[in-house]
């Protein structure tokens, strides 16, 4: 929810911040269980970045990361951040809502979700003390991180290197349960090791080998099988077939597709080619230099893509018969910096539909359309 993160750029001799990269700049989406979200556009739009961020392997600028129904955004905070995050998020709203609608109750039945539950832990079981419900909220942190870091998992796009090429596929593999204790003892964690090499295509025989004795496709089994190993809730896959040959790359896709179904999981999958997320998503986003410019469910995304980048994104997919003529839409300039983003809408300097108004004023997204959101301000 509204999430931001901006990377520094350093100089001098003291490395003072001299300018910020925007990497990501208020984006706002749901994954829903069982789902799989497609999130697309062209290098450095900030895909990777969200994926790196909902992991937590990067800490959010700022917004808010909710996973069934608990704020986890401020899980990986040092302490002192983690209260003022608190207050500012929850406290002083709490505080400010109280004093327009006159009681805890009326407060309570206005909020919904997360913000719902952590009102009634307010004002019920913190006695409206800042203190007690920040010790409430951080208490059990290294369980609660603990839990986040089995539920959120990735796979990543280049099996060559995500794989530490000095250990066997059983301590790749089994160092998850094994941290997470989900198994007793050498035996379990054999057979665990074993069954989920199994569930991705790789006989159990092979867990004594190493990465290198194995092909890319193999690989990226094997990491698909590590991030399994946990049973997680949420998997991001970032890029995890364009490093592959095309031949292997639907196998991968067909296999990750039968895992969602065996183990209900929920994908985000991040991806360059829209043909790839067209294959795999139940429903898109598009991202255009940090900003989400298009949502909306695969058929009517495809069907009536509304924003000009999603058009001329779609009109690059090859359409496999060569007597079919087909329209490219060729965007000219190259995509701006994102230390400096064009002011208005971000996308006008390549635009082919640019209005005055377009480098004035910044499209909001828009609903044109049950559950299909556009940012432009002439999308009907
Ligand atoms: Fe193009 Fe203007 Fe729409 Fe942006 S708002 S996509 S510049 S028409």
């Amino acid at each position: 929810e509204n999430l931001v993160k901006y990377f520094p750029i350093r100089a001098g001799v003291f490395k003072r911040v001299v300018a910020w990269i925007k990497a990501v700049d208020g984006v706002s989406f749901e994954i829903n269980e069982g789902e799989t979200v497609g999130l697309v556009g062209e290098s450095g739009c900030g895909k990777t970045t969200i994926g790196m961020v909902l992991l937590r392997l990067y800490e959010p600028t700022s917004g808010r990361i909710i996973i069934d129904n608990e704020d986890t955004t401020y899980f990986f905070m040092p302490a002192l951040r983690a209260r003022s995050y608190i207050k500012k998020t929850y406290v002083d709203k709490f505080n400010a809502m109280l004093k327009e609608l006159g009681s805890k109750d009326a407060v309570i039945n206005a909020l919904d979700g997360v913000d719902r539950r952590y009102a009634e832990m307010f004002f019920n079981e913190a006695k409206s003390s800042v203190g007690k419900f920040c010790s409430l909220l951080l208490s059990d942190m290294d369980e609660k991180r603990k839990q986040f870091r089995k539920n959120v998992q990735i796979v990543f796009q280049d099996p060559y290197s995500s794989l530490n090429p000095r250990l066997r596929i059983k301590s790749i593999v089994g160092e998850g349960p094994a941290v997470h204790k989900m198994v007793k003892g050498e035996k379990e964690l054999i057979n665990k090791v074993r069954s989920v090499l199994e569930d991705v295509g790789i006989s159990g025989d092979y867990m004594y080998r190493f990465p290198h004795e194995f092909s890319g496709g193999q690989r990226q089994r094997i990491g698909i099988a590590r991030a399994l190993a946990l049973s997680p809730k949420l998997v991001i896959a970032d890029e995890a077939v364009s490093a592959l040959d095309v031949s292997i790359r639907s196998q991968i896709i067909n296999l990750m597709k039968d895992l969602q179904h065996e183990h209900k999981l929920t994908y985000l999958f991040i991806s360059h080619d829209l043909s790839v997320i067209k294959y795999v998503s139940d429903r898109i986003i598009v991202m255009y230099l940090g900003k989400i410019v298009e949502t909306a469910a695969k058929k009517d995304l495809f069907d009536n893509p509304s924003h000009p980048y999603t058009r001329a994104l779609m009109s690059a997919i090859p359409i496999p018969n060569p007597n079919i003529k087909k329209e490219r839409i060729i965007l000219t300039g190259d995509v701006p910096s994102p230390v400096n983003p064009p002011s208005g809408c971000r996308f006008h300097t390549r635009c082919y539909m640019a209005q005055e108004i377009c480098s004035k004023e910044e499209p909001q997204l828009r609903e044109i359309r049950p559950g299909h959101w556009v940012a432009c301000h002439f999308a009907k």
